[in-house]
């Protein structure tokens, strides 16, 4: 929760002077001794207005001021829409059309710029796609991001995360990698061993991303029924450390912690991917890479929006769909021109929200509405930080792409430079990460960005106390909804229930979003999208 009473010009200045006292034993300056000035800090959510128009739509909407028509409509130019639009495209289907409420496609892959520089506005990274994601891959192989070598998958070395990968601030000073250290013959270490025997266990029963394309057996649903906080205490894993990093994996990945998420999400977490190994057992494996630019997973949606131009229309909020005997009407409000469209379609992709597909419907389905009883979102703050030099070192690991402080809530940052080629002294752009818990919600909605940026700034402060003098900006995005939490029994809802009777519906309306698959990555966003188009 952020402090309360924000960020002013006195604390601002308090601040930067507890900096420069910290780091060159300065004295507190006073104003007017050539501080920076207080930064810029604001909301850059511009949907946020009109993605609440849905909440407030009446029954007596306007007379449509346009009518327009398509073969297929797809709502919602996220991942998911993105990838459902050019599968139907690259099917023969030249007529497809897509509505998206912000006015640039991406949804939560999204980027921004903050004085020239690229930073992401939510996803930043791809990890290498494993055997089961076969569509991701393909899409890789055509944008040359992989290729083929003597019998070998290979990637293109630019667009991996360039070395030192990841560091952990403990005990005064950075380490390499985010596992915690631990002594070869502490408690610590034989905790480690141990979780790494379960997800080896995990592995053997069958995991995998796309999830739905692993095996699901009765101890796959038992797994579903525990919390992973429950299933570690079970299973003796009660290390402070240990629990730490696990807590920190799933809010990274799931926008929530151990007691939130089920013991399956997770062991899918390192059973989908590349495992898990303690310090000094195997060396990481070059399956742990990942793919990131400075703006993140923007670039990748740049890929999926070029074939598309002119089939895109941003700045719509669709407000209602209709299925009826003959085709699909679709009622958009056009933000700029300030008007509603009327579209007809042979068939529309609902590739946005479960729960605001719920509300688009007109008639949904039972299925529809057990899913949006079914989960449940974490909130996401994400702090874009415009600083005009790098900060200042602390003893140990070189500076990384993600930098993590231990025992904290947050997430750490990445620094979005780290990516270029660019020589490390000049100005970057680090964004800090943020998950919150569902009952924040109201707060982030409604608060100050000072308030916000000084939630954010904090965590980087106890470790660079320098940050005040080198912050010029602070971009702040916040995801009212961002991830479906993967809680205890939504995966038997993907696997067999409402969530599962959704993803197979094809009808004249189908749905294709992240949240199908009860949890939201790019691989399952992609692969939801690139299936919707076929049957
Ligand atoms: C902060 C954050 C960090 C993340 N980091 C990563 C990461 O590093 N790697 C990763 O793989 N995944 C990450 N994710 C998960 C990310 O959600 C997925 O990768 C993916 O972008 C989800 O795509 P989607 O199409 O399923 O959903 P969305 O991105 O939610 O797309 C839905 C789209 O529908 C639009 N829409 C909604 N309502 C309407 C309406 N009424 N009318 C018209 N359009 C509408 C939205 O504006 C949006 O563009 C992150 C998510 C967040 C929030």
């Amino acid at each position: 929760m952020p402090p309360r009473g924000g960020i002013g010009r006195r604390q601002w200045l308090q601040a930067g002077g507890l900096a420069i006292a910290g780091c060159t034993g300065e004295s507190v300056p006073t104003a007017g001794t050539g501080l920076p000035a207080t930064p810029v800090m604001r909301w850059v959510d511009a949907e946020h207005g009109p993605g609440h128009r849905l909440r407030h739509k009446s029954g007596s909407l306007p007379p449509a001021a346009v009518q327009r028509r398509a073969t297929v409509l797809v709502v919602g130019a996220g991942v998911a829409g993105l990838a459902a639009a050019r599968a139907f495209a690259r099917a023969g289907v030249d007529d497809v059309q897509l509505l998206e409420l912000a006015a640039q496609p991406g949804g939560q892959s999204r980027g921004h710029e903050l004085a020239g520089m690229p930073c992401p506005l939510g996803a930043h990274y791809l990890p290498l796609p494993g055997p089961a994601a076969r569509e991701v891959s393909a899409f890789l192989h055509e944008l040359g991001l992989l290729r083929h070598e003597l019998g070998r998958t290979v990637a293109d070395e630019r667009h991996l995360c360039h070395s030192p990968q990841e560091r952990l601030f403990i005990d005064g000073a950075w380490a390499e990698s985010l596992l915690p250290p631990a002594d070869p013959a502490s408690r610590t270490q034989a905790q480690y061993r141990a979780f790494a025997a379960q997800v080896r266990k995990a592995q053997a029963l069958g995991f995998a991303l796309p999830s739905t394309r692993a095996p699901w057996t009765p101890a796959h649903a038992a797994l579903d029924r525990l919390s992973f906080s429950d299933w570690l205490a079970h299973e003796g894993l009660d290390d402070e450390r240990l629990r730490w990093f696990l807590d920190y994996c799933c809010r990274d990945d799931y926008g929530a912690g151990l007691q939130q998420v089920s013991a399956w999400a997770g062991l899918h977490y390192f059973a989908s991917r590349h495992g898990f190994a303690a310090p000094g057992e195997r060396e990481v494996e070059a399956s742990a890479a990942v793919f990131t630019w400075p703006e993140g997973n923007a670039w990748l949606v740049r890929h999926l929006v070029m074939p598309l131009a002119g089939r895109l229309h941003t700045g719509r909020a669709v407000l209602q769909v209709d299925e009826g005997r003959h085709g699909v009407q679709v009622l958009a409000w056009d933000e700029q021109a300030g008007q509603l469209e009327s579209w007809r379609a042979g068939r529309v992709v609902l590739a946005v929200p479960v729960f605001v597909a719920a509300r688009l419907l007109a008639r949904p389905p039972a299925a529809l509405s057990a899913a949006a009883a079914t989960l449940r979102y974490a909130p996401w703050l994400v702090a874009n930080l415009q600083l005009d030099q790098p900060l200042l070192e602390r003893p140990g690991a070189s500076p990384s792409w993600d930098n993590v402080p231990y025992g904290g809530t947050a997430l750490g940052w990445v620094d979005a430079m780290h990516q270029t080629l660019r020589h490390r002294s000049g100005p970057t752009v680090l964004t800090a990460y943020r998950s919150l818990l569902p009952g924040d919600r109201a707060a982030l909605l409604q608060g100050r960005a000072e308030d916000w940026a000084a939630a954010a700034l904090a965590e980087i402060i106890a470790v660079h106390p320098d940050l005040p003098r080198r912050l010029r900006q602070v971009d702040l995005m916040r995801w009212g909804h961002a991830m479906a939490i993967p809680a205890p029994g939504v995966r038997s809802s993907v696997q067999a229930g409402a969530l599962a009777a959704l993803r197979q519906a094809r009808g004249r309306v189908r749905f294709a979003h992240g949240d199908l698959s009860g949890s939201s990555v790019f691989e399952e966003a992609f692969t939801l999208g690139h299936g919707v188009a076929q049957g």
